[in-house]
């Protein structure tokens, strides 16, 4: 079930948004929601699967962000309607059971189980949630879901959790109840945002460090369109090899090992594992390095690094597909392009551009025509902003 559907125009603008979620909040429950939460999905900019290796990522929290319109009510039932899906699910918070098989209804329940069971207080609440985040195309949706659920009920219960222990908390839920083995990334990158940076995440110690992109430097997201084909199976295959590579390097991960290290123990492993080794080792000091050219504003470094992320990617991770080959061909032969690599998961879904500011719409229509010359698909194509954490709103002061 992927999204290709652009973002309506009403979703583009907050005021016209937040009249949409309310309009429909009525329809469905027959009263006005009393709290608004917002949570950010993120693009990562360097650091492709090096989370689960305790390295470093440099993530965008993203404007594109998923809101929830909530309200309390009497006794301990949970509805909640998705206006993406259009589908309604309800539950007791007595007993939140999962649903078998692969259901967006068990990124609520999973976040209400956990907070529940580390012995918060939930309401029973009507609830109405309205993404702009792509589902699943590598711009962590799930995430975004999952902190915007759990600010939800923070708010509703009027109780306090940290931005670090959402973020735990969230990836707990995705682990153990929705069942999916992601990294801490993409709920750190959703409740740790600040307004205008990137986060330089250490992903061994969760310290974060907010980067500034020099002024004119713009970040595009490039949406294959293409489904994350065989993404679940190919990630834990990754995984197992990377923790293959650690043990067999006598490290506990492979942030542990330098470009030294490995070298000289190269030959104890595996071919296959030795490249994916190799990529991980190379791809979290290029998270640092890029922090800093995004900073400096130095635009050679930042096409470089990027040049050989997607080189790593593609030829030692192996997490590239021909629909990613064909948009960073279109990338990088736009206008206005200083360096373009993969993003997400990879295996398709959503790429990431950095772009020179002043020639951010001929960057665009190029990147389109050529996408659309080589794969008859339209592409997204779309400049985001860094934003803040999940956080309650107000909605009165929404695009004021
Ligand atoms: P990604 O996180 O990259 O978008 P995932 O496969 O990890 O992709 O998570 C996507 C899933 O999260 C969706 O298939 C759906 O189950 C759930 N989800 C995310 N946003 C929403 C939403 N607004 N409404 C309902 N479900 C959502
Ligand atoms: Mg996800």
């Amino acid at each position: 079930m992927l999204s290709t559907e652009q973002i309506p125009d009403w979703a583009a603008d907050p005021r016209t948004r937040a009249g949409r979620v309310a309009a429909r909040f009525r329809e469905r429950f027959a009263s006005e929601p009393e709290l608004w939460a917002r949570a950010p999905g993120r693009v990562d900019l360097m650091g492709s699967h090096t989370d689960y290796n305790l390295g470093f990522v440099l993530t965008l929290p993203l404007s594109r962000d998923t809101w929830i319109a909530a309200r309390r009510r009497d006794g301990r039932t949970v509805r909640v309607y998705s206006m993406n899906l259009d589908a309604e699910d309800e539950f007791r918070l007595d007993a939140i059971d999962r649903i078998s098989g692969s259901t967006w209804c068990n990124y609520v329940r999973g976040v209400a189980a956990t907070l529940q069971n580390e012995g918060f207080e939930l309401t029973g609440c009507d609830a109405a949630i309205h993404g702009t985040v792509p589902l699943e195309s590598g711009l962590s949706s799930s995430a975004a879901l999952e902190s915007a659920v759990a600010t939800m009920f923070a708010g509703l219960g009027d109780w306090n959790l940290t931005a670090e222990r959402k973020a735990l908390l969230c990836q707990k839920a995705e682990n153990e109840f929705v069942g999916v083995k992601c990294g801490i990334l993409d709920q750190y990158s959703s409740c740790l945002g600040r307004e205008g940076c990137a986060l330089l995440l250490d992903c061994r110690d969760l310290s974060t460090r907010a980067v500034c992109i020099a002024a004119g430097i713009r970040i595009v997201v490039c949406n294959t369109m293409s489904r994350r084909r065989l993404s679940g199976s190919e990630y834990a295959q990754r995984r197992a090899e990377c923790e293959q590579a650690a043990a067999l390097l006598g490290v506990s991960a492979l942030r542990d090992v330098t470009p030294e290290m490995l070298a000289a123990g190269r030959h104890e492993l595996p071919e296959r594992v030795a490249r994916r080794a190799e990529f991980i080792v190379a791809e979290s000091a290029r998270a640092e390095s890029l922090a800093r050219a995004l900073t400096a504003g130095d635009r050679p470094a930042v096409a470089q690094l990027c040049a050989e992320s997607f080189a790593g990617a593609r030829d030692l991770y192996e997490i590239c597909s021909p629909a990613m080959s064909a948009m960073m061909d279109a990338m990088l032969a736009a206008p206005g392009v200083i360096g373009a690599r993969q993003a997400g998961a990879g295996f398709g879904g959503c790429m990431v551009a950095l772009v020179d500011a002043a020639r951010t719409d001929a960057f665009r229509a190029a990147v389109r025509d050529a996408y659309y010359d080589s794969t008859q698909v339209h592409a997204e194509i779309y400049p985001v902003e860094a934003a803040s954490g999940a956080a309650v709103f107000d909605i009165a002061e929404i695009g004021k």
